[in-house]
């Protein structure tokens, strides 16, 4: 096969020279940060296609442009099959991010100035969710809930009671650094006894949830919105599920409420997406996912540190550092120069703020992408003690170089030479 990207490299050797370092990076770092994977080469050759000539506002067969007939066919096809990934009866493919996504909820249900509910952003919710340098906290009234102080779970008596209180049109569940199944049903329950709507931001855990591994919340929310880049393993994009009686409110506040034309290169590489998540070999990959993260957490506890909630039931993991004497920041960088790449995060009731914080948040999707397994993440496990407990940077290098020369990416493609 020739060079996939051979023209560019003859044009734009500057440009050539830099996605070339970086795919060198790709390859040789173990990718731990949670809410990144590896897509396959299929999903990419859609992305980098043609399809991106085309501008298609509107939906199918409802376009405010002509020569849509094939782009109507292809939005179709990534509508129906995401619809069957879920089990939805509504499903929007045209949101170009998971922010995307929400401002498409908030605008087709909300007014300036409504009251919500979302999880504090240190403590696991998303920036999306109200915090106050985000236009959701600076356009909308924003109560936050989070998590006990005890065990690091989501305090539903506490999210009942400000429901109670404050009577919100919307209450948002779903976050970007909680290891523990959420409890979908619940939030619908107390949503239905203030009158309010339910929204699940299902960004981080769509992969696990299409493969049936965690719980599905198009069951119980009005709203579901998620990415396609994270465990659900597609183009970076967002999509937006809903009831059926949602479904025009919810396409008007994608376009022409929030954004212009669509991305029908992407949409087309999330219907490639979709076509993978209902396979049986995804299903086997998602589950793997879980096994690798379950085992790197006892591993990781196994060696003295401390995990929120003292485990995981998806994908991520939180490592509290405060008995390690490192901060978060400071941890991100040591594990930076053995090659594994991971992102500070607080931890709940952080004594050091958001830019340094006291934890790192680490995920198995990509590396369990790679093909690593049980044995692989006991050998992560081993260089992230080196690097944070004997700061012994050169040993856990070595253990990693190891690691990603035995699971190479993209190796029977020739990408980039
Ligand atoms: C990642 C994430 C988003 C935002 O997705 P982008 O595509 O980066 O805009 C929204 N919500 C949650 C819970 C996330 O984890």
């Amino acid at each position: 096969m020739m060079n996939m990207f051979e023209n560019l490299r003859k044009f734009d050797p500057a440009v050539y020279s830099l996605m070339k370092e970086e795919l060198i990076r790709q390859q040789r770092n173990i990718e731990l940060i949670a809410s990144e994977n590896i897509v396959s080469v299929e999903v990419m050759e859609t992305m980098g296609s043609h399809l991106t000539n085309k501008y298609a506002e509107g939906y199918p067969s409802k376009r405010y442009y002509g020569g849509c007939q094939y782009i109507d066919e292809i939005e179709s096809l990534a509508i129906e099959r995401l619809k069957e990934v879920f089990g939805a009866e509504h499903a929007n493919v045209q949101p170009h991010s998971g922010a995307n996504a929400n401002m498409g909820v908030y605008f087709a249900v909300l007014k300036p100035g409504d009251k919500v509910m979302g999880m504090n952003l240190s403590q696991g919710g998303h920036l999306t969710h109200g915090s106050p340098v985000n236009i959701s906290g600076q356009y909308f009234d924003f109560h936050e809930y989070g998590v006990t102080k005890e065990d690091g779970l989501i305090d539903y008596e506490n999210v009942r009671k400000i429901a109670h209180d404050i009577k919100p049109k919307l209450i948002v569940a779903g976050a970007s650094a909680y290891p523990r199944a959420i409890d979908f049903k619940r939030f619908r329950e107390i949503a239905d006894e203030v009158g309010a709507l339910l929204m699940v931001d299902m960004a981080h855990i769509a992969g696990l949830v299409a493969a049936g591994l965690h719980e599905n919340p198009c069951e119980y929310a009005h709203f579901v919105t998620s990415t396609t880049h994270k465990t659900l393993r597609g183009p970076r994009g967002g999509i937006i599920l809903c009831k059926a009686e949602y479904g025009k409110v919810i396409d008007k506040a994608i376009f022409p409420g929030t954004q212009g034309g669509p991305l029908e290169h992407i949409i087309a590489a999330k219907a490639v997406c979709f076509k993978e998540a209902l396979s049986e070999k995804f299903k086997e990959y998602q589950k793997q996912v879980v096994k690798n993260a379950k085992v790197l957490s006892e591993e990781l506890m196994n060696r003295g540190f401390k995990l929120l909630t003292e485990g995981t039931d998806n994908h991520l993991i939180l490592v509290d550092l405060t008995n390690k004497n490192i901060t978060g920041k400071e941890a991100e960088k040591v594990l930076d120069e053995a090659y594994i790449t991971t992102n500070k995060n607080t931890i709940p009731f952080d004594p050091n703020g958001p830019f340094v914080t006291s934890g790192i948040r680490i995920g198995t999707p990509a590396v369990t992408t790679r093909g690593m397994k049980e044995e692989d993440m006991k050998v992560i496990a081993k260089a992230i003690d080196l690097c944070l407990t004997y700061k012994d940077i050169e040993k856990a290098r070595e253990l990693v170089v190891g690691l990603t020369e035995k699971y190479p990416i993209y190796n029977e493609h020739k990408l980039m030479n």
